[in-house]
């Protein structure tokens, strides 16, 4: 609810920099890390006073999270971490980064969770990456040097940090399916709205058939992401096993819907619509991330087939 509430905000960039710290950065110190870290971090996190980025990402490993090379080599009582993420969003600005780091051998069993303060000497931002949409969050690349951090900053176990990003993923998905349907509802408002406002040729828009139609198929993408969105929360919460599928198609709906009906609701706008005083532009742009953030459409079509065939 919160999500979709954000996402009417006219800015999907906004509600999603908040999220990457509230959903994403520290939603995984909450669940898994020990009491001293989530002192450190999770409680100033949540008061508004230090901000969280996660950092899986890596120019060569996106959804193949388990390819990633960033290293963390255990030195005594510290982990030197060396490696650099991308696509990082609160890159330029976190105080700390949740950050999925390999502390042992090749594929998913050697992938570690560590959090590192962005005040460790050898870390770094590198460029502030110039994006499509949600461009009122900043995304970044950061580097990390011979970054020393005391193994106390270890989340949960070693060697289970893909075990902890797969099980949160489920909650960042749902996030942007929510996200989605949101800026979808809210996109339908704004088009009824010009619809009722805009007249051609003696006659309102929304009393030509063509368009109450196109609306009437919005409603209808709008009410399917919707469900399969709360039906996705529900069976999360209920600790089903069938709530991955569910949010992957939640996830894949949303993402594609939003898409479409900003497409819709753009081409409504006229030449209004491809004005920045208008709301839609930007809401057509942010919505393209929808379907690439926390996983890919193919990746959530990839675990739905798993199921099936
Ligand atoms: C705005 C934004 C913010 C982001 N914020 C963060 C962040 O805070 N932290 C973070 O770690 N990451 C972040 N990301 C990265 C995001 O998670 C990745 O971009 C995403 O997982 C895809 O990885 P990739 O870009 O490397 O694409 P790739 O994995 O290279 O995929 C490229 C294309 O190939 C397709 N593909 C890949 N594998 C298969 C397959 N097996 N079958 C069929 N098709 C396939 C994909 O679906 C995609 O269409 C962000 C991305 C964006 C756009």
């Amino acid at each position: 609810m919160l999500c979709e509430e954000l996402a009417k905000g006219d800015t999907i960039g906004t509600a999603v920099g908040l999220l990457a710290q509230s959903e994403f950065a520290i939603s995984v110190i909450a669940d898994e890390a020990s009491d001293a870290l989530r002192d450190e971090y999770l409680v100033p996190a949540i008061r508004g006073e230090r901000i969280g980025a996660i950092g899986v990402t890596e120019p060569g490993a996106g959804s193949d999270v388990a390819a990633i090379t960033t290293r963390a080599r255990r030195d005594g009582a510290d982990y030197v971490i060396s490696g650099q993420k991308t696509f990082i969003t609160n890159g330029t600005r976190a105080d700390f980064v949740s950050l999925a780091a390999r502390t042992g051998g090749d594929g998913a069993r050697g992938i570690s969770l560590i959090v590192v303060p962005t005040d460790t000497p050898g870390f770094s931002v590198g460029r502030k990456l110039d994006k499509l949409g949600t461009r009122a969050s900043d995304t970044a690349e950061i580097f990390f040097d011979e970054c020393r951090v005391p193994v106390g900053n270890l989340v949960g176990e070693e060697g289970r940090g893909m075990r902890y990003i797969l099980s949160h993923f489920a909650g960042e998905r749902l996030v942007i399916a929510a996200l989605a349907t949101g800026a979808m509802e809210r996109l339908v408002e704004l088009g009824i709205a010009y619809a009722r406002e805009r007249t051609t040729f003696g006659t309102a828009l929304a009393g030509y058939q063509s368009w109450r139609h196109r609306f009437a198929g919005m409603a209808i993408r709008l009410e399917a992401a919707r469900l399969l969105t709360y039906q996705a929360a529900d069976l999360l919460n209920r600790g089903e096993a069938t709530g991955e599928i569910a949010v992957s198609m939640a996830k894949v709906e949303a993402a594609t819907s939003v898409q479409a009906v900003a497409a819709e609701v753009l081409q409504i706008h006229g030449g209004f619509g491809q004005m920045e005083e208008s709301p839609v532009p930007r809401y057509y742009r942010d919505a393209a991330a929808m379907s690439v953030g926390a996983g890919t459409t193919e990746i959530m079509r990839e675990i739905i087939a798993r199921a099936l065939v």
